[in-house]
């Protein structure tokens, strides 16, 4: 493993790039256009899981890149790793009283 730093997700549409993600490597940023996924979970952790691989290896073949999300994300999927939304949580969060800023799992089929 290397020693560089995390790599950072950002959510924006991107109609204009025409794409489900962008990866960023030199940043070791991958953005990703969330509404562009229409709710498909699956979808969007084969997208996550994609810019990451380009990422970690910069020199793989978008055949191998689209290939190994492919395997990775229903895997994923299947154990049922999905997002919980920490920023709509966190923002309400009340200093004083943690407990209140628990995380809920969101309902899957709820957006
Ligand atoms: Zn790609």
């Amino acid at each position: 493993m290397s020693e560089k730093g995390k790599i950072e997700v950002r959510f924006r549409k991107l109609g204009r790039e025409k794409a489900f993600g962008l990866a960023w490597c030199d940043q070791r940023v991958i953005e990703v256009d969330e509404s562009a996924h229409k709710g498909d979970e699956m979808k969007l952790l084969d997208t996550i899981c994609h810019e990451v691989l380009h990422i970690a290896n910069p020199r793989l073949a978008e055949s191998t890149v689209l290939k190994l999300a492919a395997e990775l994300a229903p895997v994923l999927y299947n154990i049922g790793y999905r997002r919980i939304h920490i920023n709509e949580t966190t923002t309400k969060d009340d200093p004083e009283n943690p407990t209140k800023a628990e995380p809920s799992i969101a309902p899957e089929a709820g957006r």
